[in-house]
């Protein structure tokens, strides 16, 4: 029987972990401060920087909301973060994606300091990953590390693929895998006989963003499925990259959606906000 990975649990297990963290930090005297930018009102984004707000109250942070309209310049927002940036009362900056396309979000992302990049995609943080160094790490990469680790899962030696190359998730999670000792292949959109490479894999990790994309003929017999994948089905329930009800019963894990990797985004963006209260500590 396939082992269901708890990603709400165990996202509230790191979240209650961080919240005793804090109050030890604020008790020797260090703060956090997240700043959160939203330009314009996309109804999904502001979901989104809710429950970033609501994560911070619940671990015991402070965050300072941002919220720019749609018609904000591509200057004025660079010099928002500027401002930021130069802000001792500031720990962590999160600039909410997608940006309107009059934006650069490159230029943006460069913008924000390496010490408060809380989301982990400045050029200078995947570096240091790369390469690794102590850093910010990109958070649902460094959540599915976590589900894996706390379900017993090792990567040691295993082989893992990784479906799909993106900044935010494919690459990040390649090099999180190579770090714990994993046998990486990334596959993407130009992989030949991609059924073939993703049946090597102990461990498939689909970031693909095509809807239950993903088969049994995809995964070998007993292997855990990480599905990154976020999607509405054609009844409007959220769905995977991976066809659940397909695979599931080949693996020897699986992660559902909702419900898997979804929840650990954001216990991570919390890990990396208290981080930033841990440096202070380091260097006091
Ligand atoms: P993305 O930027 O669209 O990247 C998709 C990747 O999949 C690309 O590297 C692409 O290859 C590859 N790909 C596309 N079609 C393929 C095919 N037929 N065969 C093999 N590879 C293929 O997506 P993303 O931002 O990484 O996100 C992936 C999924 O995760 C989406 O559903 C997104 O909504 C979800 N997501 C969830 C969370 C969360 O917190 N749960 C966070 C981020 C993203 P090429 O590079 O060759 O084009």
């Amino acid at each position: 029987m396939s082992q269901l990975i708890d990603g709400k649990k165990i996202s509230q297990q790191i979240k209650d972990e961080l919240k005793e963290e804090v109050q030890r930090l604020k008790d020797n005297g260090k703060n956090a401060c997240l700043a959160v930018v939203q330009v314009g009102t996309d109804p999904a984004s502001t979901v989104y920087v809710n429950n970033k707000k609501k994560a911070c109250a619940y671990i015991g942070i402070e965050s300072r909301a941002y919220e720019l309209p749609e018609e904000t310049t591509e200057e004025e927002l660079v010099a928002l973060v500027e401002r930021l940036n130069m802000d001792d009362t500031v720990n962590g900056i999160l600039v909410q994606l997608p940006l309107p396309v009059h934006i650069d979000a490159d230029r943006i992302i460069r913008t924000i300091s390496p010490d408060k990049d809380v989301d982990g995609f400045h050029p200078v943080s995947v570096g240091r990953l790369w390469i690794g160094e102590k850093g910010f790490l990109s958070c649902t990469p460094a959540g599915i590390i976590q589900l894996l680790k706390r379900s017993g899962i090792g990567i040691e030696g295993k082989e893992c693929v990784v479906i799909g190359r993106s900044n935010i998730v494919g690459k990040p999670m390649a090099a999180l895998l190579l770090r714990e000792n994993g046998t990486v292949t990334v596959a993407h959109s130009r992989t030949k006989d991609l059924k073939e490479v993703a049946k090597r894999a102990d461990i498939l990790i689909v970031a693909i963003g095509k809807k239950k994309f993903i088969t049994s003929e995809y995964v070998k017999e007993g292997a855990v499925v990480i599905d990154v994948g976020m999607h509405r089905d054609e009844k409007n329930h959220l769905c995977g990259d991976v066809d659940f009800d397909n695979v599931e019963p080949h693996t020897s894990a699986i992660t559902p959606v909702p419900g898997g990797v979804g929840p650990m985004t954001i216990a991570m963006l919390m890990d990396n906000c208290v981080e930033t209260m841990r440096t202070q500590e380091e260097r006091s």
